[in-house]
Order: C-alpha cells, then sequence, then structure tokens
C-alpha cells in the first residue's frame, strides 16, 4: 500500500452564494506528482489553498498525512510549516538578503538556530544553482532567480509536500525553462507534488496524473499520465477545448 499523503474528500466551497468547489476529491500518495489544469477562475489556487489551510472550506475532509485539517486539535501553524508553497509571484522579503529570506521561517517557526537555518537554507540555495547570489536582495536577481529562491525557502522547511501555484505564469519565457529544470528534479528525487501549471511539457516528463478542473470548481478528470496524453479521444469534450486552446 502506498503512503498517502494528500487525501481531499469530497471538498466544497462557496464565496458567498457562488460555489467554487463542487464535491472535489484527489488522492495524491507519497512521490506522486500531480499536475492541475484548468481555466481561469476554475478554482485551481482555491484547491491548492485548502491543502494547507490557506482558505477554509464549508464541506467535506481534507487530510495531510493522516492529519485532518478539520479537527479542531490539529496544529494548523505546525502542519502548515510541513507544506512548502510555491506561488505565482516569489512573494520573498523584498527588504532580507536571500540567505535571510532562506533561514527567517526556518529560525521563527521551525525553532532552527540561526547556523543551523544557514547550513540548511545554503543547501537549498546550492541545489537550485544559486549560491553566487546568497548576499544579494531579491530586487537584484532575475524573475527566474527569484522563484528558484522561493523553491529554495520552501526546501528548506523540510516539507512533506511541495505545492506550486502557476509557478512560471509570471515569468518572461526564457526564465521557465530554469525554474522547471528544478521542478523536474525535485520530482525525480521523490518529493510528492500537486503543481497547478499549464505546462504541459513539465506533465509529460514527470507527473503521475493530470487533474483537470472546469469552471465551477469540478474535478472533470483525474487520469494517468500516460493515458492523458496518449489517448486524447477519450478525453472530456471541457478538456479537449481546453487543451486545444494552450497546447
Ligand atoms: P483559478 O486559480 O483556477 O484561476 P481561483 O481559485 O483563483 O481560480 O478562483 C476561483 C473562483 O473563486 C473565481 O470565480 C474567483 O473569482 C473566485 N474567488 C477567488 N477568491 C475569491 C474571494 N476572496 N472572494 C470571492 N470570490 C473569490
Ligand atoms: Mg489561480
Amino acid at each position: 500500500m502506498s503512503e498517502k499523503m494528500i487525501e481531499i474528500k469530497n471538498v466544497s466551497k462557496w464565496y458567498g452564494p457562488v460555489q467554487v468547489l463542487n464535491d472535489c476529491s484527489v488522492s495524491i500518495s507519497k512521490g506522486d506528482v500531480v499536475v492541475v489544469c484548468g481555466p481561469s477562475g476554475s478554482g485551481k489556487s482555491t484547491l491548492i489553498k485548502t491543502v494547507n489551510a490557506l482558505e477554509p472550506f464549508q464541506k467535506g475532509e481534507i487530510t495531510v498525512n493522516g492529519i485532518p485539517l478539520h479537527d479542531p486539535k490539529t496544529n494548523l501553524p505546525k502542519l502548515r510549516s510541513k507544506v512548502g508553497m510555491v506561488f505565482q509571484h516569489f512573494e520573498l522579503f523584498p527588504h532580507l538578503s536571500v540567505t535571510e529570506n532562506l533561514t527567517i521561517a526556518q529560525i521563527k517557526v521551525l525553532g532552527r538556530s540561526p547556523e543551523e537555518a544557514k547550513t540548511r537554507g545554503l543547501k537549498m540555495l546550492d541545489r537550485v544553482g544559486l549560491m553566487a547570489h546568497k548576499d544579494k536582495f531579491p530586487g537584484q536577481l532575475s524573475g527566474g532567480q527569484q522563484q528558484r529562491v522561493a523553491i529554495a525557502r520552501a526546501l528548506s522547511m523540510d516539507p512533506i509536500v511541495m505545492l506550486f501555484d502557476e509557478p512560471t505564469s509570471a515569468l518572461d519565457p526564457e526564465m521557465v525553462g530554469e525554474v522547471l529544470d528544478v521542478m523536474v528534479s525535485l520530482a525525480k528525487d521523490g518529493m510528492t507534488m500537486m503543481v497547478v501549471t499549464h505546462e504541459m511539457a513539465f506533465a509529460r516528463k514527470v507527473a503521475s496524473r493530470v487533474i483537470f478542473i472546469d469552471v465551477g470548481g469540478k474535478i472533470l478528470e483525474d487520469c494517468p499520465k500516460d493515458e492523458f496524453f496518449s489517448h486524447p479521444e477519450n478525453r472530456q469534450p471541457r478538456t479537449k477545448d481546453f487543451l486545444n486552446k494552450i497546447l
């Protein structure tokens, strides 16, 4: 039996009268790389944010590594610290150096000593190929470099899963590759990942499954990568429309 890392069960969410997640269920095992795609406004960001309890939901259940989010006894900040999150707009602290960006949460949230945090942070910075930039400020780096720092920062917390929300969609085209390369290498190392992206080349390379979510927050497809790409004729009409637009 593979170890379940994320279990989303029958989750629904409304903003006022508007339903944005409609009975969503997703099961992610250790080492899975699940790519989530779908039109703008379909609820991809909302879904991924529910997983680390950044968004409340009205119906259903989510467990992360066996820990239920809805249980009032669950220590959400602690659980969140185990879930790495990378956003479209990097969200580095502009007034802190790269090294400080990498260490601050390790020190404040995990209680690591500054030395320990620095060792771990710089190891991750090296992993994303940016050791030479450790003393710079985010504003001195390109968008692609900033996003790689954001990934290194998430990895410094020793996450058990990594969530990515359109990590390359704010980047100039020539910088997309360097960020995807880091993500591919993480996937190949066995990291459990849930990735909202329209980069189908990434999905083809490393996804275990591809999920398509339609407007209204309904999951229309959840299908193994090979099936998704090799048998387009078996896709739902809405998925085909969408793929025709982005490919
Ligand atoms: P996606 O990431 O797929 O583009 P989102 O998850 O951001 O979609 O949004 C899903 C739907 O929820 C959209 O219709 C959006 O307008 C709506 N929405 C998102 N955030 C809020 C909010 N804070 N208040 C009201 N509606 C919201
Ligand atoms: Mg979004």
